[in-house]
């Protein structure tokens, strides 16, 4: 297998609608959920509220998920990754995001908004240790958007 076939693919447009919500929650971390129609291609962005509206910690809003999981069934989506917003820190997985992983295998985006550029990075998590993972923006033309 080549490196390109397993980066996973994220469409400009939605990678530009994560910047704008984690920019929009700062100094809060902000989270969401991305769906596909297979593990490796994002097609759907799906923010959700904070429960924890904390600077350090993230937990997706029940009702939220609730909603996005079925919006992800209704189009025939699975879920493709998980994103949060580091504000204030490095687009690194904290102990915090280790310990409190309740998605398994699916890949971790971490949004750093600590420099002038944001950051993203890709990450699998376990227990007590992380991995990184390769992705992909994808430029995309207007009319595929939303
Ligand atoms: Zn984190």
């Amino acid at each position: 297998m080549t490196p390109a076939q397993t980066d996973l693919l994220i469409p400009s447009s939605i990678v530009a609608a994560i910047l704008k919500h984690c920019r929009a929650e700062a100094p809060i971390e902000a989270c969401g959920l991305l769906g596909g129609p297979s593990a490796l291609r994002a097609s759907s962005h799906y923010p959700l509220r904070n429960e924890l509206a904390s600077e350090v910690r993230y937990l997706g809003h029940a009702q939220d998920m609730i909603e996005a999981v079925l919006t992800m069934r209704a189009r025939n989506e699975r879920l493709v990754a998980i994103y949060h917003s580091h504000p204030a820190s490095p687009a690194i997985p904290s102990r915090v995001d280790l310990e409190g992983n309740q998605y398994g295998p699916v890949p971790h985006l971490i949004v750093s908004l600590a420099a002038p550029a944001p950051e993203i990075r890709a990450w699998r998590l376990e227990s007590t240790r992380f991995e990184e993972l390769r992705w992909r923006e994808v430029v995309e033309p207007e009319s595929s958007t939303q």
